[in-house]
């Protein structure tokens, strides 16, 4: 049998319905920006494998990492017992993050970093006598996982609805989205911030936390705020003694243009969640750090003050390991510099759409660039995003629309050669939609 007639017959694929999409792509290898399929086709990887990827694909530093730990340690409990993969790259994150978050706690993926990052939040103010704290409050558009936890912080995004029953609830704040020449951005803060003040009047006492993706919501559509919202947000919680949460998640790693969003827009959280960029796309790790304030409240004479959560492959070796490879390259090959210039890149392609009569709503932030498509059906359903889609696999290209959103979000190693193609076909594939009504 082949690959795709084994693929066919027994895998079941994520967020994919089977009976409509076409056969998924096998692919062989992959170096730098570029996958190999098993039929000699190639394609540039412009959305790093589902935004995991940083440093491109099979970078030979982390590979040679991963080998090196497999060879020495390749798992341990990590409740009674620590290693140095661990350790370090706690210490090396601590570095690296805003100052005062300073407590690494490890789980395997995304969704499972904010579960951690929920319960943490609650049980911080059930430790502290105010079991009455028990309320999330989260965005429109948020999106935090497929975990029950996070589909309830996320349900804004929509995805979830069927899932309804499972879900607790969740307050949600209109997020100000934002874009190039948009005019209404302060209107449109000033607005959620009212909604936040009279949820904080109403039910201020039983709030927990407040969870956001800052500066780019990516799965509702690479929708993008301001720093100064953040910042506004961040005082008027700290002020209120409500804990704020920042899943980065997808910010993380360098995706604005900074190490992490939080640096960027200048706000410290209480709790962040590391996750997509943390093993360069090696390998599934995350981790949920907290302030130490948080951490104290967890300490005590008994048990019950413990925070009891933990993962069979909690801390695995192997992931510390590519994550601090991943640190390392960020060093030698001083990646951070690299990015305004990926952000310029950006915006000279985006100028050569921008004039199209389909395009609306261009932004970009660091190495991520968007644009909504005009869409009699607009969102994630949008015929729009399958058709674009089909058209880029056809020529090579990794792009994968959130509905009529088009965004780019490519590995740091990108050229300016490849990238300015894939503006170029982009290009191309607008000239196939019909013109609008
Ligand atoms: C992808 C994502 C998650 C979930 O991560 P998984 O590794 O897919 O579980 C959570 N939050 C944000 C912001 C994400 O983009």
């Amino acid at each position: 049998m082949t690959l795709t007639d084994l693929d066919r017959h027994h895998v079941w694929h994520p967020f994919t319905q089977a009976q409509t999409a076409p056969d998924a792509i096998p692919i062989a290898s992959a170096k730098g920006i570029r996958l190999y399929a098993e039929d000699g086709r190639e394609f540039l990887d412009l959305i790093s494998s589902w935004w995991v990827n940083t440093h491109g694909h099979a970078h030979p530093t982390i590979a040679a990492a991963i080998a090196k730990q497999a060879q020495t340690l390749e798992q341990v409990i990590f409740a009674g017992f620590t290693h140095q993969p661990a350790a370090q790259l706690a210490y090396e994150l601590v570095q690296r993050l805003p100052k005062g978050l300073t407590r690494v706690f490890f789980s395997d993926d995304g969704s499972t970093a904010v579960e951690v990052a929920l319960k943490m939040a609650l049980q911080y103010w059930h430790n502290q006598g105010e079991t009455q704290r028990t309320r999330f409050l989260a965005f429109e558009g948020g999106y935090h996982g497929d975990t029950v936890g996070a589909m309830s912080a996320g349900k804004g995004c929509g995805f979830f609805d069927t899932y309804g029953s499972l879900l607790f609830e969740v307050g949600l704040l209109p997020f100000p989205e934002t874009w190039d020449g948009d005019t209404e951005v302060e209107a449109k803060e000033q607005a959620s911030l009212a909604r936040l003040d009279e949820y904080l009047a109403d039910h201020g006492n039983t709030l927990a936390a407040v969870i956001m993706e800052p500066l780019i919501q990516g799965s509702s559509g690479m929708r993008m705020c301001r720093p100064e919202f953040l910042q506004a947000l961040a005082t008027r919680l700290r002020a209120a003694g409500i804990l704020l949460i920042f899943d980065e998640v997808m910010t993380g790693f360098g995706r604005t243009g900074a190490m992490f969003a939080s640096l960027k827009a200048q706000v410290t959280p209480d709790i962040i969640c590391l996750s997509k960029g943390l093993t360069a796309g090696f390998l599934p790790l995350s981790v949920t750090v907290a302030s130490e304030a948080i951490y104290a409240a967890f300490l005590g004479d008994t048990f019950d003050k413990a925070f009891v959560h933990g993962h069979s492959f909690t801390a695995n070796p192997l992931g510390c390991a590519a994550a601090l490879a991943s640190l390392q390259v960020f060093e030698d090959e001083q990646t951070l510099a690299k990015l305004p210039q990926i952000e310029a890149w950006h915006r000279q392609g985006l100028a050569t759409l921008a004039a199209h009569p389909l395009v609306q709503r261009v932004r970009v932030m660091g190495t991520i660039a968007a644009f909504d498509v005009i869409a009699t059906d607009a969102g994630y359903t949008s015929q729009i995003g399958a058709q674009l889609k089909a058209f880029f696999h056809e020529r090579g290209l990794l792009l994968r629309p959130l509905g009529n959103v088009v965004y780019l979000l490519p590995p740091y190693c990108i050229a300016e050669s490849e990238l300015r193609h894939a503006y170029k076909v982009i290009f191309l594939s607008l000239m196939t939609l019909s013109p609008p009504a």
